[in-house]
């Protein structure tokens, strides 16, 4: 049974229902008013986690507190979390918003779906700009989800140069260096061994301008040939290990276990969906 219809049946049976169902109304028009952009919201809940303190993902503040007031009142977060930082406590608790709604494993890791979020904003708030991950397909004989191969598409345009996947997403364990970031959507491996430099860099620029998290990985990184590591920003199908990537890319670093600086084509960081209203 989900937290929402737990509060409905707490309304309907203690003394004072009248009350709340006199104040319900007022509530109700209050938070029509609000909207919650769901692109802000899953962006701030891969960029806020990995953060040392609780700044703000930029434009996702309000969105984020509209999250956290209703997970509050679904008695899933301590109310000294609402403050627009989506991070470990606020995931954690989404998290149990989405089991609540029957959802398991890599579906209930806290990051916001169009699902859970649309079940959670019900009756709360409106959500804007929905984003779903699409429907799972191939490409060049991998799994991929149709927003990722959209978006490698687009890349492979840019930078006039042949894509080579070497592995797709929905693939737990095929790459034990990985660490479980190809385990959800969103993820891709090309092959770079056959590239130029200049190639490496066109791949990796397009990449990036359409929404990737992509770095050029050699050799002495992970004990792989030469490749380009990518994750899809904004998936909403990411691993728990590739959303870190999505906000350690935010971050200015190198997405591997050393933290380093990125060493990449420096680019404005920016999602599918807001390429697509630029471009
Ligand atoms: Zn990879």
């Amino acid at each position: 049974m989900s937290g929402r219809l737990d509060r409905r049946g707490f309304l309907a049976v203690v003394p004072g229902a009248a009350v709340a169902a006199v104040l319900a109304p007022h509530a109700a028009a209050a938070s029509a008013a609000a909207a919650a952009d769901m692109e802000m919201v899953v962006l701030a809940a891969q960029c806020d986690p990995v953060k040392d303190g609780t700044g703000l993902t930029p434009g996702a503040g309000p969105s984020v507190r509209l999250v956290e007031q209703a997970l509050v009142d679904e008695g899933l977060l301590a109310a000294q979390y609402v403050d627009g930082h989506f991070g470990t406590a606020t995931r954690t608790a989404y998290g149990r918003w989405q089991e609540s709604l029957g959802f398991s494993g890599p579906d209930a890791n806290g990051l916001p779906g169009k699902g859970s979020l649309t079940a959670l904003a019900e009756g709360r708030f409106s959500v804007t700009r929905l984003i779903t991950p699409g429907s799972r397909t191939t490409f060049q004989g991998f799994p991929f989800n149709t927003r990722t191969v959209a978006m490698l598409t687009e890349a492979q345009r840019l930078a006039k140069v042949s894509l080579v996947v070497e592995q797709g997403s929905y693939s737990p364990g095929d790459d034990p260096t990985s660490a479980g970031t190809h385990d959800g959507g969103g993820a891709v491996d090309l092959d770079a061994e056959a590239l130029t430099a200049a190639q490496r860099t066109a791949v990796l620029t397009a990449l990036r301008r359409v929404g990737f998290a992509a770095w050029l990985r050699n050799p002495s990184q992970d004990d792989w040939p030469w490749h380009i590591h990518g994750i899809a920003v904004n998936d909403t199908a990411l691993s728990t290990p590739a959303q870190k990537q999505v906000g350690m890319y935010y971050l200015g670093r190198n997405g591997l276990a050393n933290n380093g600086q990125d060493d990449g084509p420096q680019v404005t960081k920016t999602t599918w969906e807001q390429y697509r209203r630029t471009a």
